[in-house]
Formats: C-alpha cells, sequence, structure tokens
C-alpha cells in the first residue's frame, strides 16, 4: 500500500524546508522528498550575504541550519527522485524512483539548474576542468589561472570567491555591461585579481588528452578570435526550471516555469509552487523562504477545505 501524508513536498531548498515548516508546525503530516542532498542550491553558494538575521554565512551552513528548524516539527524527509504527480481531486499520486506515495497536497519546490553553453568542449572536459560549481571545485585551481563565462550575479560572485584560489580569474561575457547587481559589480571591480573580456563569445573550451587548458574566445562586435590559457572554467549563463516531471499537470508556462498565485496556488487545486520553479522577478533564499511560508499556510486551508467537504485520503 502506497505510504500517506497530508503534504509531500517536493525539493528540500530554503523554500521547500520552509513550506515543510510551517506544514508541520500547523499539525500536518509532511514528507519533503529530495534527489539530491537537502539545502539545494545553497550548498553550491559561498558565502551568502543577503539573507537577514547573518552578517554573512556559508550556504552549506545556512542549509544545515535551515534542515534542522524544518524538522523540528515532525516534517520527515527522505531521498526520491520525483518522476511524475498525479491529480486525482483529494487524492494526489506521486512517484519517486523508488516508492509511490499518497497525499492530500503537493507543494512542488524543484528550483532550477544550470544552463549548459552547448560549445564543444563542455562535455569532453565536464569534470576535467570545465564545472558549473565553484564551492564544490575552487581548491582544484589554487594557484592557477581560471576562466568564469557570464555576466549575472552568480558569475561574477562565484569569480569573487575564486579570487581566494585562483592566482587570475578572467570573466568573459557577451556583452560590455554586467547584469549582476551593483554591489557585487564594484567589488569585482575593485578585485585586482578579477579581469574581464567584454563583448566576447567562448566558441570552444579547449584542452589536451587530459584536462582543460584554455578557450577559444570571438568578439562579436570586431570578429576578432583569440585563446585565453586557463586550468579552469566555470559557466554561470544562467538557470532552467526542474520541471519536466510535471509538464502533464499543465502547470508550466511555455518555457517550463510554473505559474502560480500569490497564495502559491497552481492551477491544479491542492498543488502549490514555490520558489525558483515559479515565474517570478526575484529568484532568491529570500523569497524561496517567503513563497515557503506562504504555501504552508495555504495547505492548511485547503486541506481543512477538503475536510469540509468530507473528503479524505483514499
Ligand atoms: P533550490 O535551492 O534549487 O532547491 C531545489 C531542490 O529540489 C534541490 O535540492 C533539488 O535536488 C530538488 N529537486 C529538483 N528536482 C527534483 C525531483 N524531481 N525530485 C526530488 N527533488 C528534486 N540567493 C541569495 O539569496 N543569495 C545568494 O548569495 C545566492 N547565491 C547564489 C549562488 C549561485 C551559484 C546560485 C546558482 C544561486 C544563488 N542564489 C542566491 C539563488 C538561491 O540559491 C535560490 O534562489 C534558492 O536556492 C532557490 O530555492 P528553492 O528552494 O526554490 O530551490
Ligand atoms: P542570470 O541572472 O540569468 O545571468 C546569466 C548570465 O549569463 C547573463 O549575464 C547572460 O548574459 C549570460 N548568458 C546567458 N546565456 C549565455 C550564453 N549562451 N552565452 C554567454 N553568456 C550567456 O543567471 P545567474 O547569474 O545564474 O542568476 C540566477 C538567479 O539567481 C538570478 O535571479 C540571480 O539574481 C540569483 N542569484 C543571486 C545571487 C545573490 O543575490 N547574491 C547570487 C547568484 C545568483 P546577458 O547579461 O547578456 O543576458
Amino acid at each position: 500500500m502506497a505510504k500517506q501524508y497530508d503534504v509531500i513536498v517536493i525539493g528540500a531548498g530554503p523554500g521547500g524546508m520552509t513550506a515543510a515548516l510551517y506544514a508541520s508546525r500547523a499539525n500536518l503530516s509532511v514528507l519533503m522528498l529530495d534527489r539530491g542532498i537537502y539545502g539545494g542550491q545553497m550548498n553550491n553558494t559561498a558565502a551568502i550575504e543577503n539573507y537577514p538575521g547573518f552578517s554573512s554565512v556559508m550556504g552549506p551552513d545556512l542549509a544545515e541550519d535551515m534542515y534542522k528548524g524544518s524538522t523540528q516539527f515532525g516534517a520527515e524527509y527522505a531521498y526520491g527522485s520525483v518522476e511524475s504527480v498525479e491529480d486525482h481531486g483529494a487524492t494526489k499520486v506521486v512517484t519517486t524512483d523508488t516508492e509511490t506515495y499518497e497525499t492530500k497536497a503537493v507543494v512542488i519546490a524543484t528550483g532550477s539548474e544550470y544552463r549548459k553553453l552547448g560549445v564543444p568542449g563542455e562535455e569532453t572536459y565536464g569534470g576535467r576542468g570545465v564545472s558549473y560549481c565553484a564551492v564544490c571545485d575552487g581548491a582544484f585551481f589554487k594557484g592557477r589561472e581560471v576562466i568564469v563565462v557570464g555576466g549575472g550575479d552568480s558569475a561574477v560572485e562565484e569569480g569573487l570567491y575564486l579570487t581566494q584560489l585562483a592566482s587570475k580569474v578572467t570573466v568573459i561575457h557577451r556583452r560590455d555591461q554586467l547584469r549582476a547587481q551593483k554591489v557585487i559589480q564594484d567589488r569585482a571591480f575593485a578585485n585586482e585579481k578579477m579581469n574581464f573580456v567584454w563583448n566576447s563569445n567562448v566558441e570552444e573550451i579547449l584542452g589536451d588528452d587530459k584536462k582543460v587548458t584554455g578557450v577559444k574566445v570571438k568578439n562579436n562586435q570586431t570578429g576578432e578570435e583569440t585563446t585565453i590559457d586557463a586550468s579552469g572554467v566555470f559557466i554561470y549563463v544562467g538557470i532552467l526550471p526542474k520541471t519536466e516531471q510535471f509538464t502533464n499537470l499543465g502547470i508550466t508556462d511555455k518555457t517550463g516555469w510554473i505559474e502560480a498565485n500569490d497564495h502559491m496556488e497552481t492551477k491544479v487545486p491542492g498543488i502549490f509552487a514555490i520558489g525558483d520553479v515559479r515565474v517570478k522577478d526575484l529568484r532568491q533564499i529570500t523569497t524561496a523562504v517567503g513563497d515557503g511560508g506562504i504555501a504552508g499556510q495555504q495547505v492548511f486551508k485547503y486541506i481543512e477545505s477538503l475536510a469540509d467537504n468530507g473528503a479524505a485520503v483514499k
């Protein structure tokens, strides 16, 4: 028989953990499922300086503290890569790679994943100099020169983190202006280990039979092609929603992000979406946490309304 819960939260990043905290504190039975370690993208972040209560905190440390808080009222956490969610009205069926669950409500908090650059050499040198996580792999490049591709918050902030390890960090951006927040830009321009190559696209990641040796770059204004030597290439060119398992529910927009209202309700009653996976302007830990609090409360109201209507999990 399928295991039963009042609420299943899919994804244990900051959004999911907060939803689990609120729902379990409202005395609902809650299961958080994650296909990785709890903490989500916070585990890939070095110093977080914009989460209230901390002047600066390491991402994995904040993840650990949030996890302790989110499970203190009885919410359970389990490994599970969710493969599908079926809507049967008052009952939803959540299937993972190993289990099937029945639940009254589902909170989708699966976040986003990095976008690939899609150039020759990216796959070949994955794990051999090409990385998407400075916190995870930066230490391999101590005293060496590295390249960061992208111009957003992730590229510039993680580039700054890499200056503590690498001898030189070269940011290659396709425009002549960064997208990153001004405070991060100012810090980057003031750091003597940071260098910028503007109006340029990485055409290929170069290497020998073992590892990355550099990149081939083309200036998109002049057409000039150059080679920049480096031992590592960190790619931060944006994010994509992790929603392919939910397309059957008809809750995503044409680019795959989930549409939810101010109550975090999707168009399917009993299915909520929070955090980065939603269509929203500001994808941050604070906004994921805010969404999670709202969803935890709304799930409670939704389940009360089911009880009022005499429905029960079958
Ligand atoms: P996520 O943190 O992405 O968590 C989603 C979870 O869902 C993951 O654990 C994943 O394993 C799980 N999951 C996905 N699919 C499935 C599935 N099918 N089955 C089971 N589990 C699944 N924000 C800030 O406020 N400050 C910062 O300094 C900051 N730095 C950042 C640095 C980088 C490099 C990046 C990439 C982002 C940064 N952000 C920062 C943004 C912030 O990390 C995100 O906005 C936030 O983590 C979103 O939380 P979330 O709970 O929505 O999703
Ligand atoms: P992003 O904001 O979408 O920035 C992606 C960057 O990559 C942009 O500069 C973009 O260039 C560039 N890019 C996109 N496709 C490219 C391609 N094919 N080739 C070359 N360059 C390409 O993504 P992000 O920086 O990963 O940030 C994701 C979210 O997390 C954002 O909401 C961000 O605010 C948040 N975040 C916050 C913090 C923080 O608060 N400290 C830190 C990290 C991330 P253009 O500028 O020309 O479009």
